[in-house]
């Protein structure tokens, strides 16, 4: 059964060119109470961490260099259906491919630096949720 938490990240791509607030604002328009919010610069260990299931794909080094050369903004985000409709918020892997009205469509760059990340799976979205986020941070 689908759970109504997703995770996202705002690319660096997209937090360089200060996007940040226009695509939160997408977010929170699309339906989405933002759960946790926090901006950081990812170490490459830690964006290939991230991205391990990636790491035979041709692409893999590359996504890590991009990953780590400007702050992501990750949050866990909550609606009903989270993470299939959040994928459709966000639109095609490829933004040259990416639907009217979806959140690469307008902020996307290139298949690489594609303006946000959305998770693609329940489970995912848990395990990506947690890698940035924990139950008994305090400040
Ligand atoms: P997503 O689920 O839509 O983010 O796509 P994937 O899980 O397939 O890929 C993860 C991320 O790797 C994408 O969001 C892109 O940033 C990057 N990526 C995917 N395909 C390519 C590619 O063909 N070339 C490059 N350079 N990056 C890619």
């Amino acid at each position: 059964m689908a759970t109504n938490r997703t995770f996202t990240m705002i690319k660096p791509d997209a937090t360089q060119e200060n996007h940040i607030g226009g695509i939160l604002s997408m977010i929170e328009e699309g339906g989405f109470r933002i759960v946790s919010l926090k901006k950081v610069l990812l170490t490459p260990e830690r964006a290939g961490k991230f991205y391990e299931v990636h790491k035979e794909r041709p692409f893999y080094q590359d996504l890590v260099k991009y990953m780590s050369s400007g702050p992501i903004v990750a949050a866990i985000l909550e609606k009903d259906n989270a993470v299939a409709d959040f994928r459709t918020l966000i639109g095609a892997t490829n933004p040259a491919q990416a639907a009217e009205g979806t959140i690469r469509k307008k902020y996307a760059k290139s298949i690489e630096a594609n303006a946000v990340h959305g998770s693609d799976s329940d489970e995912n979205a848990q395990i990506e949720g947690d890698f940035f986020f924990s139950a008994d941070e305090k400040f």
